[in-house]
């Protein structure tokens, strides 16, 4: 059977495609895998309990489980949480939004796919335009959410690295060098950064904001990992919003995946365009998580439970990670990005003799999965050796199984180099 283009592109091989792919089939193996791998969040005990009791009560209120599964929502999503979380979010950040200025989706990867292709392609004029990612590596689910190849939708910039200490380093935007001469329709960056664990620091964000504002296009911040929820988050960094910002939040990794829901919050103008496209693929968002959750945003709850459970749980994760890490690697040249947020550690191994796409599959052919950094470079097509010493693991695993996992890759490590 014939595909079209756009039938290719959607079928071919993504970095985002395979990633789910191996974590599917492993979980579904039922084998012993050592999971480093995939973007899952953890199963956090206490959390599953708040969500299950939340649950019960949805169940237990007269006639709010029949409206939750009966009803469509409005295409921006449900307006009593869009309500009540424009109000949480000018309450405690002292933004000036409305319900207008909310937009839910099922899941923010579909809010990317109406971003991006609003703001990224061809215009009227002929012109193309494309996404700016001022700072790789970058989220890989980007890559292929464009109508277009990557090269075409993204214009990628090399960070600067500074080292810190023995053994960590971290990106930095390089703002002397971003290239704002191909044709901008928008600016976009994950804080925290999924794959490296990366922050931009307060400064940073401010100056790129002002770098947006110049070029009179929107600044697009991923924030699935931030602030307010699930504030994941080890730095002082501030949660950064104005009128020029489209802030893509999400419930993922608050540790409700599976509910598919993602929210934007934007100018009014932005959020009819959201709600506008997603009556056109979905009709509406899903209503489970917004009936679920209406009322731990209302109490606040929505951020204590961040701030003392869901953010503790995976700091003190990272530093058992760290610790392993640093005692079963000590004897390769690894470089560890400082993690400062999200729930990865991001390794950077000097001199790697082999593609980091090769230790991947010699590493799953040992039972570990953890995922290769070449993909995380969306539009990048300059030659950067460093693109291929990396790799992205998930430190929110039981220790044993980070413990497993590191011991294989030493063993590995100690064969190639
Ligand atoms: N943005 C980042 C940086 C992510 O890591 C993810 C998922 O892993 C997403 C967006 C998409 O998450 P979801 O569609 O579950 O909201």
């Amino acid at each position: 059977m014939e595909l079209s283009k756009f039938g290719n592109k959607i079928t071919s091989r993504s970095g985002i495609g395979d990633l789910m792919d191996d974590l599917g089939a492993a979980l579904s193996s039922g084998g012993d895998w050592a999971m480093l791998g995939g973007g899952n969040p953890a199963h956090i005990p206490a959390m599953e309990k708040v969500f299950r009791m939340k649950m019960q009560a949805m169940l237990d209120r007269r006639g709010e489980f029949e409206s939750c599964v009966g009803d469509y929502d409005s295409p921006e999503g449900n307006l009593l949480f869009r309500r009540e979380l424009a109000d949480l979010l000018s309450y405690q950040y002292g933004w000036k939004i409305t319900h207008k200025n909310i937009a839910l989706t099922n899941g923010s990867q579909a809010a990317f796919f109406t971003l991006f292709n609003l703001f990224a392609g061809e215009f009227s004029g002929g012109d193309t335009r494309k996404i700016m990612l001022p700072i790789v590596p970058e989220y890989i689910g980007y890559s292929d959410v464009g109508l277009l190849c990557a090269e075409e939708m993204f214009s990628a910039n090399r960070p600067r690295i500074e080292f810190i200490g023995d053994d960590m380093f971290k990106y930095r935007i390089d703002f002397d060098n971003l290239k704002l001469d191909d044709n901008i329709g928008a600016i976009c960056v994950s804080r925290p950064t999924n794959p490296t664990g990366n922050v931009l620091s307060d400064q940073e964000l401010e100056k790129l904001s002002q770098v947006a504002i110049d070029l009179e296009v929107p600044l697009i911040i991923d924030n699935a990992y931030g602030f307010p929820f699930p504030g994941v988050i080890f730095t002082d960094a501030k949660p950064f919003y104005n009128s020029n910002t489209i802030l893509c939040m999400s419930l993922s990794k608050f540790g409700l995946p599976g509910l598919r829901t993602g929210i934007v919050v934007a100018s009014e103008e932005i959020i009819s365009w959201v709600g506008k496209s997603s009556s056109i693929l979905t009709l509406a968002p899903g209503s489970m998580a917004a009936s679920l959750t209406t009322e731990m945003v209302t109490s606040g709850e929505i951020i204590k439970l961040s701030q003392q459970i869901v953010k503790p749980y995976y700091e003190e994760k990272v530093n058992v990670a760290l610790e392993i890490i640093r005692a079963k690697l000590k004897a390769f040249p690894v470089r560890i990005h400082k993690p400062e947020g999200a729930f990865f550690l991001w390794l950077w191994f000097e001199n790697l003799p082999i593609t980091s796409k090769d230790l991947y599959q010699k590493l799953k052919s040992s039972g570990v999965l953890i995922i290769p950094g070449e993909d995380f470079y969306p539009g990048m097509t300059s030659d950067w050796q460093h693109r291929f010493e990396c790799i992205r693991i998930n430190y929110a695993q039981p220790k044993e199984v980070v413990e497993t996992g590191i011991t294989k890759l030493a063993e590995l490590l100690a064969q190639l180099y």
